[in-house]
């Protein structure tokens, strides 16, 4: 086996020794030198660059320096690279954004962007911010219970607290499902992402006796209804079953078991 000759190129300005013809990224990490790389490898010969994070300023004289993956660069006489600058943290984060485009849920590339302060974009969280749920609630349900908030710079639906009626009307609209309710026994739940928009007991229907709807609600349905058609008027006691069979018009009479 031939050993390579060592040289001195200039690293941020000072020199270090490298075997001459040695991988630059291989040769600076064993130096110690912090560069960002996923997609190299110490137990493979081939690199690839195509994860464009370990990009650094290679300084040629009497030229601008040039923005170069220090995967695909070789040791030589005369080197002379910077490790971090303004340029290079761009391209970094741009790297960096173009990844988490292909893979969001990575827990390694966010490490890594965290680790080299690269700005990157707020993981997606499911909601498209359509404000379906935020309008319905306010125009039609008339609870305002929900507004447009803003997070670590990340526009955000929030719940305002104590308005949710628990209606379910914003998860019913909601076109990416991010807004859920859940009915367990008693009680329903109505979140978006893992925060609870509100809590409510289930009270039961006058007709089966399940558990249907929040009191709150009902409450609303109740006085919204009132002065209405008499067909309308007893329904939001009933479940959506009992409310069919207990209608006058279908049953011709009102028979309650509860
Ligand atoms: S469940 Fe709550 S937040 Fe959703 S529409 Fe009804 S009142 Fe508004």
């Amino acid at each position: 086996m031939t050993m390579s000759a060592m040289i001195s190129i200039m690293v941020n300005s000072s020199p270090l020794a490298v075997e001459e013809g040695e991988n630059l990224l291989k040769a600076l990490q064993g130096a110690g030198v912090r560069l960002p790389a996923i997609c190299f490898h110490p137990a493979l010969h081939k690199t690839v660059g195509v994860c464009r994070l370990c990009t650094v300023e290679v300084a040629t004289p009497g030229k601008p320096p040039e923005l170069k993956r220090a995967c695909l660069l070789k040791a030589h006489p005369g080197l002379a690279v910077q490790t971090e600058s303004v340029a290079i943290q761009s391209a970094r984060e741009k790297a960096m954004r173009a990844l988490l485009k292909q893979a969001p849920q990575s827990e390694r590339l966010i490490h890594l962007a965290q680790e080299f302060g690269l700005r990157i974009d707020p993981a997606p969280d499911g909601c498209i911010r359509c404000l379906l749920c935020e309008r319905v609630c306010k125009e039609v349900v008339g609870a305002k219970a929900l507004k447009l908030g803003k997070r670590n710079g990340q526009r955000l639906i929030e719940p305002v607290e104590g308005r949710c009626i628990g209606c379910g009307t914003c998860a019913n609209i909601c076109p990416t499902h991010v807004i859920r309710i859940t009915d367990d026994e008693s009680v329903r739940t109505i979140s978006i992402r893992d925060e609870v928009i509100g809590r409510h007991p289930l009270a039961t229907c006058e007709g089966c006796g399940k558990r249907f709807a929040t009191p709150k609600f009902l409450e609303i349905a109740h006085d919204r209804a009132v002065d209405h058609h008499p067909d309308t008027k007893d329904h939001h006691r009933w479940c959506p079953e009992c409310s069919k069979r207990l209608s006058p018009r279908v049953s011709g009479t009102l028979t309650r078991r509860y």
